[in-house]
């Protein structure tokens, strides 16, 4: 069943446009071959034209090794999954796993500066062949080819490099048009839910970074064919704005230019708005041109940076936010339920024990009563069994997830970082596109109320 999660009251009436980013949210791709597309990229292009060995050649690409919403910190060579608050919870360097003592003494217990340059938020696409990458090359750096790897800051730095010019230059692109059936999904359904917007007098649009040439090629392969009620794309699309340079269409003051949709070329646009192709331009001239309040704009993206934190801080459109990873950690939520029910049957019985160890110790401080000190033994002892009992249950919860990383969502008890943006920034949220357009076009998305701190039921002391 189709589910919206609701971070914001949103009214779909009172939304006239709704914007849709193409790469991951209009258009999907079958993620583990496109990341292991880039990994493959990445590495020949470390080799070729950066000088790294070319045993890197060598290194398997391994989709489980990373997960979205990990932190580099690229003076260290360490991986970082971060709490809402951003403190460190999970951190690898090279393929293992940092323990928790060298942790405390690397960071110093203290949370992350994210605006730090040391350290790179691998939100963009391809985080998971990114990270992953670093990580293989930081372990082979500490293991075999120390001398022949630079520095890790370098390699980080080298890793942005390649990955950003094999979306320029087209070694990505290239090789997607060329085997379109390995990366993108076909998906007739979310075509025809789209006509039935169109049909409640909703406008579409696509805001996407992708080229006017790549764009085309996808939306001939996975919506035109599937168009029942609208000859072309361009029909059902009002406005396909490509090169669109997110975030900076969202805050910077670019000009349209307008895309010929034959032959893809390209001529200064002056002037107001109206139904086409275009490239470049920016949300405040887009809002001002259509007569449109802010509000009554829904984007729907997958990218948290990209797409929606700095929508969220720069202008007023509404926002959803596909995490395409939700679907199976809600599956696996499942699947955790009869372990996280033991743990929580544990965790009943320990905590009236640690109260009445807190109660002995106080009286054997207050009333220098020594006797206590057997009593105080045994108490520590059941907790300490408890604690023994609880441990590998955490263990077999987490291995449900990612066997290194856990859960996208969540750091234990506590919001992951990347669900902390989620929850900050995307008014709604779901698995994929096609869910939000399940619902009637007329739906009032509620939000749940949420119970601060001294709402919850409370220890007493
Ligand atoms: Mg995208």
């Amino acid at each position: 069943m189709a589910k919206v999660y609701v971070n914001r009251t949103l009214n779909l009436k009172r939304i006239h446009f709704i914007g849709l980013d193409m790469d991951h949210t209009l258009i999907r791709y079958h993620s583990e071959n496109f990341e292991r597309l880039a990994h493959s990229v990445m590495l020949e292009k470390l080799i070729r034209e950066k000088g790294y060995p070319s045993s890197i050649g060598q290194l398997q690409f391994s989709y489980d090794r990373a997960i979205r919403g990990l932190v580099i910190d690229k003076r260290r060579g360490n991986v970082l999954k971060l709490s809402r608050y951003a403190a460190i919870r999970v951190s690898y360097h090279g393929l293992r796993p940092i323990d928790y003592n060298l942790q405390k003494e690397l960071y110093q217990s203290t949370y992350i500066d994210l605006s730090d340059p040391n350290f790179d938020k691998v939100d963009t696409s391809f985080s998971i062949a990114f990270a992953g990458l670093f990580m293989q090359l930081v372990e082979l750096k500490e293991t075999t080819e120390s001398k022949l790897l630079p520095d890790f800051v370098d390699i980080a730095n080298d890793l942005n490099e390649v990955l950003d010019r094999a979306h320029r230059d087209g070694s990505l692109k290239n090789q997607v048009r060329d085997r379109l059936e390995d990366f993108i999904v076909k998906d007739p359904e979310v075509v025809q839910r789209l006509e039935r917007f169109v049909k409640h007098g909703k406008k579409l649009f696509i805001l996407t970074n992708s080229d006017y040439e790549y764009t085309k090629i996808l939306l001939d392969h996975a919506i035109l064919p599937y168009l029942k009620e609208h000859k072309h794309w361009s029909d059902l699309f009002e406005f396909v704005i490509t090169s669109a340079q997110k975030p900076r269409f969202f805050f910077d003051k670019l000009k349209f230019l307008r895309v010929h949709p034959e032959d893809g070329s390209m001529k200064n646009f002056e002037g107001t708005l109206t139904k086409g192709i275009y490239q470049g331009g920016c949300a405040s001239t887009f809002t001002q041109d259509l007569k449109l309040n802010a509000d009554e704009i829904l984007y729907i993206g997958d990218h948290i940076y990209g797409d929606i934190v700095r929508l969220k801080k720069d202008c007023a459109w509404r926002t959803a936010l596909v995490v395409e990873e939700l679907q199976e950690e809600i599956e696996k939520n499942h699947q955790a339920e009869s372990l996280v029910q033991k743990i929580n049957v544990l965790m009943d019985q320990k905590i009236p024990y640690e109260q009445e160890l807190d109660q002995l110790i106080s009286k054997k401080i207050e009333h220098n009563d020594v006797t206590l000190t057997q009593k105080i033994e045994f108490q520590t002892a059941r907790i300490t069994e408890i604690d023994r009992q609880i441990s590998p249950l955490i263990k077999e919860q987490q291995k449900i997830f990612n066997k290194y990383w856990g859960e996208v969502m969540r750091v234990g008890i506590e919001e992951s970082y990347f669900a902390h943006q989620v929850e900050r920034f995307a008014c709604v949220y779901m698995a994929k596109l096609a869910d939000l357009l399940a619902f009637s076009p007329r739906t009032y998305f509620r939000a749940p109320k949420r119970p601060l701190p001294h709402e919850l039921p409370f220890t007493e002391s």
